[in-house]
Formats: C-alpha cells, structure tokens, sequence
C-alpha cells in the first residue's frame, strides 16, 4: 500500500493534536486568541516610528511590525536604515511596551537582528531559504514564516518543517497572497489555503491582507475575512502619512482606518469566540477604564 503520511511530521496535526501557542512575552499567539500585529512596512525615522507606535500602543496592540531590512524587487527603491533600523524599532518599541517583529533576510544577519527583535519575520521572497531556515532553527525567539508567493501549502509547511526539526518549536504561518492571473490587486489572498492550513497543522496562523491585496481599502474587509476563515491573527501596515511613505504606501492604512478595522475585527473575533489580544500595559494605564 502506498504510504499515506505527509512529508512533513513534526509541524502536522497527527505529530501534535493541540494547538501551539507561541508565546510573545506574554501575548499568546494560537489557541483561540486573535492578534493584530500593526505597524509601517518600513522604519524610516524615530519621529515616523514614534508616532505610529503611540498610536497603535493605546489601542491595545502589543506587537509593533517594522522592516529594518527591505527586500525590494528594484536595487534602486529603498533598502531600509538597517541596524540605526533595529536601534529605533528596539528604543521606541520598549518605551511604548510593544514588542518587535521584524524582517531577517540572511543567515549572517540572524544574531544581529536576534538582539533587537522578539519575532523574526521570514520574508516571502527567502521562504525557501533553507540555510536561513536552519540557521532560525538554533535560536530560541519565534519565527514568523511568511508563505512563498508562488510556493505551495505542502511547501510551505515543510519550510515551517525545517525551523521545528532544527530545534525551534515557535513559529507562526503568515499567509500573505500569491501570485495568480488577477492584476486588479498586488497578489491574491489565499485564504482557502489559511483555512485548509489550520486544518494541517498545530501552529498558529496569521494572515497579512496588506501585502496579500496592495490596495488600503481592502485590509479590513480581509481581515474580518481573515477572521472567519480561521486565522489566529492578522498583521496589517499602517502608516501617520502613506502618501509619504518610503515602502508600500498605497497599503497603508491610515489611523482612522486602522480604527475601524480594530472595532470590525472585535465583532467577528466575538463570532468565532476568540479572544482579541489587546492588553498593551500601555494603553491601560493610558485608559484605566478599559481594563
Ligand atoms: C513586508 O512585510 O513588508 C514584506 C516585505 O513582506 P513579504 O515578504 O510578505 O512581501
Ligand atoms: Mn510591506
């Protein structure tokens, strides 16, 4: 008889039935929680950081999203300030009590950003990058590993595969859009992929509607969606001025608009009865009434 078990073990639901819960300093990714992860596409400055920080703070967000390090299609478009990047994402995260998830982009570079981030993001671009993925295995800080925009489900997990089996149980799936025929949006949102990939497997999931649709008006319809389709979360760009922004501005939401995707997002969480992580220390001092 042909032999049945997957190709990847030890990320799949037979290996483990319960859930993972990836633990953030104290944010609980996974098992029924929902998080929003928000934040630029890029650091570009501490006034810019600031801002966006403060204002996500106290809303309740307790992970602050940032590139440092840009992998950009063209050499000429902004690379990102690098490690003054990390520097800024480190001292601004820590005073507005956010945590740090932010992009590595090669294995010589793990340690350097490891000193500064909490989560690692794995871009779509270096899913496949098994040096990477192996290098991420011997750290103990999460991963967050995005889905390779024209790489299957079963590749993707077995990406996931490679950090768990290189000694790192923490990581958490981001579905972020693929390559598909349609031109209206910048990739496709593949959340029949995130629904059957929740079945698959014990890690949590996310989805990023940003990258996933490259058009700002689209985040929170995708991200109620995200909610309803299974996701343990959603990461978003959001931005104190996107026509300005040095990255991916036409995704960025604004403020007021993030607003709106936090109110949305709470009503569908209560749906699908998860509970929204929105418990920044910040943001109940700043409003002691809503703890
Ligand atoms: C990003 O998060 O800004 C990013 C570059 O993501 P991706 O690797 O999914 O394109
Ligand atoms: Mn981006």
């Amino acid at each position: 008889m042909a032999d049945k078990r997957k190709p990847y073990q030890l990320v799949s639901k037979e290996w483990q039935s319960e859930d993972t819960i990836v633990d953030i300093n104290g944010t609980r990714v996974g098992g029924g929680t929902f998080t929003v992860m928000a934040g630029p596409c890029a650091v570009e400055s501490k006034e810019q950081l600031s801002t966006i920080a403060s204002y996500i703070a106290k809303r309740g967000i307790t992970i602050m999203r940032g590139g440092a390090f840009k992998p950009r299609t063209s050499p000429y478009s902004f690379q990102g300030l690098k490690e003054e990047g990390l520097v800024l994402l480190r001292e601004v995260a820590d005073k507005y009590r956010l945590n740090v998830v932010t992009e590595v982009m090669d294995v010589e570079s793990i340690q350097m950003v490891g000193e500064y981030a909490d989560v690692l993001q794995v871009g779509t671009r270096n899913m496949q990058n098994y040096s990477l993925l192996k290098g991420l295995g011997k750290i103990d800080k999460p991963i967050l590993l995005k889905r390779g925009m024209s790489s299957t489900v079963e590749e993707w997990l077995l990406a996931a595969e490679y950090i768990l089996v290189s000694g790192n149980p923490n990581v958490i799936l981001c579905e972020r859009g693929i390559r598909t025929f349609n031109q209206a949006t910048r990739n496709t949102l593949d959340l029949g992929s995130l629904a059957l990939t929740k079945q698959l497997t014990h890690l949590p999931v996310i989805s990023d509607p940003s990258q996933g649709s490259g058009i700002r008006e689209l985040v929170t319809p995708l991200s109620k969606a995200s909610v309803a389709a299974g996701a343990d979360g959603v990461i978003v760009e959001v931005h104190n001025q996107p026509e300005e922004a040095l990255s991916d501005g036409d995704q960025s939401i604004y403020f007021d608009q993030f607003d709106n995707l936090l109110e949305g997002i709470k009503n569908y969480c209560q749906l699908e009865q998860k509970t929204i992580n929105l418990d920044n220390p910040f943001s109940l001092e700043a409003n002691p009434v809503r703890g």
